[in-house]
């Protein structure tokens, strides 16, 4: 299962606005560009439970057994999984090939779950997870295969990074020019910050940088 019916506390809907649960997955660093103590998100096994729970990925006993059997074990290897996908889709939305260390991270993980026959997809479009998602083993492979499915599916030139954030989503604007994760968040700082920036400036640049702003380049 893979339908978000509704996300679950600590989670709220502003974390999974990735387009994809591979890109919620790696948005549980909740700011890329600043190192602070409560960064992290996914923390420990309840905090993978409530968010698998909220993607649409487990039900609410598997979340719940899930608490039960998991360790710290579980958080490493999700952590790990979530660290290949972030460097997997960042080099994408800046237009480069993902490196082979996280392509082949992602790639070994979903193998071996696949191979153990512990998690597959059970239907021709892909979009369908089956194994036992209870059982903390299966939860790592089956973020790896999920994110693979990203990779080869979405549309890479719509892949964006925030450039407040660093926060990932699939830009499914109809221009495709969305460049923040958030208007009311990192939109909004931006928009504060060039008007503090206009503000500060000598009433003559202002002039200058209003004409520069209205100037039609030949033919446009
Ligand atoms: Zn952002």
């Amino acid at each position: 299962m893979r339908k978000r019916i509704s996300v679950v506390p600590p989670w709220k809907n502003a974390n999974f606005i990735g387009g994809h649960p591979a890109l919620d997955l790696a948005n549980t660093i909740s700011n890329r560009k600043q190192s602070t103590v409560d960064n992290d998100l996914l923390r420990s096994v309840s905090d993978i439970s409530s968010w698998c729970q909220s993607a649409g990925l487990i039900s609410s006993p598997q979340a719940r057994a899930l608490i039960r059997y998991g360790s710290e074990e579980l958080v490493d290897t999700v952590h790990h999984v979530r660290s290949h996908i972030w460097d997997v889709f960042d080099t994408v939305s800046d237009g480069g090939a993902p490196s082979s260390r996280a392509m082949g991270g992602l790639l070994r993980l979903a193998g071996l779950g696949v191979s153990a026959e512990i998690i597959a997809f059970s239907d021709a479009q892909m979009k369908t997870l089956t194994g036992n998602l209870a059982e903390p083993e299966t939860i790592p492979p089956a973020l790896a295969l999920l994110a693979l499915e990203a990779l080869f599916t979405l549309p890479k030139d719509r892949v964006r990074a925030c450039p407040g954030c660093g926060c990932l989503f699939v830009d499914t604007s109809r221009g495709g020019r969305r460049r923040w994760c958030s208007m009311r968040t990192c939109g909004n700082k931006e928009k504060a910050a060039r008007h503090r920036h206009n503000n500060h400036m000598d009433p003559q640049d202002i002039r200058h940088d209003v004409a520069f702003r209205h100037m039609r380049l030949p033919g446009s």
